[in-house]
C-alpha cells in the first residue's frame, strides 16, 4: 500500500496556487516545470469582507479545477498568500496591506473548503521563493525580493532561509516611515513607503492630477500606455514613481546588504518606465559600500507570488522533488538588470 500511495504522490503534476491580492484574486495549476497553466483571476470584492473574498478565491479555484478537468484530490499541493505577512506555523496573518486582515486566520476555513492542507505565505516572501528557485537568481543567498502590486511587500532569503522575525512579521517594508508629514497609508499611519510608491499610490496621485484637470488616465496600466507613447507628463509621473522607490530600496540596501535586489508583482510591468530614475536614486542614496548590489526585475514579474504560493505549499508540505531542475537556457532568459 505504501508503494501505490507513493506512486500516486509522484503521478500529480500540478499544485495549485492562490494570490490574494488587494486588487485581484489570482490562481493557476503550476506545472513540475514551474509553469502556470488554466490561469484565472476575479477582483478582490473587498467590500465584501473576508466571508466575500473567501468565497471569490474558493469558487475561482473551483473554476480552474472545472476548466483544467482535474480534481482536487489530483493535485501535489494547494499554497496561497496574501498581501502581508503570515506565520508559517498557523496561517495566521501578522501584518497586512488589506484592512482588518491582520490576526486573521486564513488557513482553516480554506483547508475546510478544500478538504485538504494548504500552504499560507506573505506574498512577499512568495515572490522571493520564486526568485530564489527559478531563474538567474536561482539558489542566491543574500536575496531580496521587493512585489510591488496595490501596496509593497518584500521577502529576504538568507543562509537559505526567509528572514521572519520574532513575531513572523518582519520586513514590512511598505510601512517604513520615510516621510515626514506624508500622504496617509492603509495601515493608519501616515508616510509609509507604500503611500507613496507603488500601485496605491500611483492610483491616488493620477486621481489628483484629474481632479487638477489633468487629462490623464486611472490606472497605472493607462499611465503606462500613455508613456510608452511618449507622453511626457506620464513619463514625469514614472520617473518621479522610480525616484520614491529607489528612495525605500537605499534604505533596504544599507539595513540588508542584499546581493540582488529583484522586483516583481504587477507594477513592475512598468520597470522599463522607471527603472533608470529607480537604480540612479537607490545607489546615490545607499552608503557606496551598499549600492553595489544588482536591482533587476524578473522574468513574469506579475506572476512571480502565484508561483511563489506554489514553491511554499511544496516546501512545508515536504513534497521533495517535485519541480524539474531548470536547464541553463531556461535560467538566463527574462531578466532585466536596466543598466
Ligand atoms: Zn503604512
Amino acid at each position: 500500500m505504501a508503494s501505490e500511495a507513493q506512486t500516486t504522490q509522484n503521478e500529480k503534476k500540478f499544485v495549485m496556487a492562490i494570490d490574494v491580492g488587494v486588487t485581484n484574486v489570482k490562481v493557476g495549476l503550476v506545472g513540475t516545470d514551474g509553469q502556470i497553466e488554466h490561469f484565472a483571476t476575479h477582483a478582490t470584492p473587498l467590500e465584501k469582507g473576508v466571508a466575500g473574498v473567501a468565497n471569490a478565491l474558493v469558487n475561482t479555484s473551483r473554476g480552474v479545477l472545472s476548466e483544467a478537468a482535474i480534481n482536487i484530490n489530483e493535485l501535489a499541493a494547494v499554497g496561497c498568500c496574501v498581501p502581508g505577512d503570515v506565520n508559517p506555523e498557523d496561517g495566521i496573518i501578522t501584518a497586512s496591506a488589506a484592512p482588518g486582515w491582520e490576526g486573521l486566520d486564513v488557513r482553516t476555513p480554506m483547508e475546510k473548503s478544500f478538504g485538504r492542507p494548504v500552504t499560507v505565505e506573505g506574498d512577499g516572501e512568495a515572490a522571493t521563493l520564486t526568485f530564489y528557485n527559478f531563474g538567474p537568481t536561482r539558489g542566491q543567498d543574500h536575496l531580496l525580493g521587493i512585489s510591488i502590486g496595490t501596496a509593497i511587500t518584500c521577502g529576504f532569503i538568507t543562509d537559505g532561509k526567509i528572514l521572519r522575525g520574532a513575531g513572523a512579521s518582519a520586513l514590512m517594508a511598505g510601512h517604513m516611515p520615510l516621510f515626514l508629514d506624508g500622504r496617509p497609508c492603509s495601515c493608519g499611519r501616515t508616510g509609509c513607503w507604500e503611500a507613496h510608491a507603488g500601485g496605491g499610490a500611483l492610483r491616488k496621485l493620477l486621481a489628483e492630477y484629474q481632479e487638477a484637470g489633468y487629462k490623464l488616465p486611472g490606472l497605472p496600466e493607462e499611465l503606462a500606455e500613455l508613456a510608452q507613447a511618449g507622453e511626457e507628463t506620464s513619463l514625469k509621473i514614472w520617473e518621479e514613481q522610480g525616484r520614491v522607490l529607489g528612495q525605500g530600496i537605499a534604505v533596504l540596501l544599507d539595513v540588508l546588504n542584499p546581493k540582488t535586489v529583484v522586483l516583481g508583482g504587477g507594477y513592475a510591468q512598468s520597470w522599463s518606465l522607471f527603472k533608470k530614475s529607480l537604480i540612479k536614486t537607490a545607489r546615490q542614496m545607499a552608503l557606496t559600500r551598499n549600492s553595489e548590489a544588482a536591482i533587476v526585475c524578473a522574468p513574469n514579474p506579475e506572476k512571480a507570488p502565484l508561483l511563489g504560493a506554489a514553491v511554499a505549499a511544496i516546501q512545508a508540505q515536504g513534497i521533495d522533488g517535485f519541480f524539474n531542475e531548470p536547464d541553463d537556457k531556461q535560467a538566463q532568459q527574462g531578466i532585466d538588470g536596466g543598466t
